[in-house]
């Protein structure tokens, strides 16, 4: 059933858990995703990034209406999001075409101008019924999932995100901390109190981005600090390419088949993870 993100952090944070959040550059990640989903009974966030509509997989307005559609006939609650939107046009494509939720990317920006911009998005998306994710600090340049394309994340200052939530009236927040998106030749270096800190001072949900590469303790402890929605994909589609090497398949169908079911594998790991087994639905 399709949802908003507001109404899926709810549950996030009744459960104390994290949603994990995945992009679905294709049929078959959509595929892999909401099976995965479905086979563990929990709810999913998945997104189209604006970076991915250049990369030769699917833009927006081609699989917009699939994501929305197999949304609609889920099992489990399920948000469509847009991830990382960086202009308002391409916001509005989103929210036309369906989506419950958009995030607008306003941090390269300054401070005023982001506030300004995001406050803008709340507004159009709550005509629509759709939720926004909003971001301040830096989470590293943005990566294409494809290679090792990352950079410092600049970390978000408490006080400014206290501001940042009140005065723009965003659903959820996405604060940086040391995680950097892409898949990082670098051990990360996770600064947990800066969670707590702005955990203290922001009444709507946290989300962390660059997930790939930490691992299962560093996802527990982020979320026992407040994460409720964690970005994951790089590292799904690295593994996804790796399996297929392996193979040597000679048919395009056994690809397509292979990657959704070492797709699908890496998830179901991953959602077992942010739902923190020790904390089992009623
Ligand atoms: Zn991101």
């Amino acid at each position: 059933m399709l949802v908003s993100l507001k109404q899926i952090l709810k549950i996030a944070e009744a459960r104390k858990i994290a949603i994990g959040s995945f992009n679905t550059p294709n049929l078959e990640s959509l595929q892999a995703i909401l099976g995965a989903a479905e086979e563990l009974n929990e709810p999913v966030i998945i997104m189209h990034a604006q970076l991915h509509e250049d990369i030769g997989v699917c833009k927006l307005d081609e699989i917009a209406p699939i994501m929305v559609y197999m949304a609609e006939k889920a099992s489990v609650p399920v948000c469509v999001h847009l991830d990382h939107g960086t202009d308002f046009g391409y916001v509005k494509k989103a929210l036309d075409a369906g989506f419950t939720s958009v995030m607008f990317d306003g941090s390269e920006g300054g401070i005023e101008e982001n506030i300004a911009n995001t406050a803008l998005v709340v507004e159009t998306a709550a005509r629509f019924g759709a939720s926004v994710e909003g971001e301040v600090g830096s989470l590293g340049e943005r990566a294409d999932g494809y290679g090792d394309h990352h950079g410092e994340s600049i970390y978000t200052d408490p006080m400014l995100a206290q501001r940042f939530v009140k005065e723009t009236g965003i659903d959820a927040l996405a604060c940086a901390f040391g995680t950097v998106h892409g898949i990082s030749s670098k051990k990360m270096v996770l600064d947990y109190d800066r969670i707590t800190m702005i955990k203290e001072v922001v009444d709507v949900p946290l989300v962390m981005h660059g997930a790939s590469g930490l691992t299962e303790d560093e996802f527990k402890e982020t979320i026992r600090r407040g994460i409720r929605k964690i970005n994951y994909y790089s590292n799904t589609s690295k593994i996804a390419a790796e399996v297929i090497a392996k193979k040597k398949y000679t048919q395009f169908h056994d690809v397509v088949r292979g990657a959704t079911e070492a797709i699908k594998e890496d998830i179901k790991n991953a959602m077992r993870i942010f739902t923190m087994v020790e904390n089992p639905k009623e």
